[in-house]
């Protein structure tokens, strides 16, 4: 038993959708949104979200995921 892989690395972290899917095919690492080099796991649910990939993300302000569209002034 060894838990020399990856011990610290328990943290999930904010990749590209895409890359995810070509990672999960190929095993191959991305790069999350805070630099880190990252193999997501199977089951990223159970660890925490990186609070530097949530920081980055957040600063972003990715409007993709929500369907408010009032941005514009919206219509009344
Ligand atoms: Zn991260």
């Amino acid at each position: 038993m060894s838990h020399g892989d990856g011990d610290h690395e328990r943290f999930a972290h904010y990749v590209q959708k895409d890359k995810i899917m070509a990672s999960a095919l190929d095993g191959t690492p991305v790069v999350a949104l805070c630099g880190k080099v990252w193999v997501p796991g199977r089951d990223p649910k159970k660890y925490p979200v990186c609070p530097m990939c949530k920081e980055i993300f957040e600063s972003m302000g990715a409007g993709g995921d929500k369907d408010k569209g009032g941005k514009d002034g919206g219509k009344k």
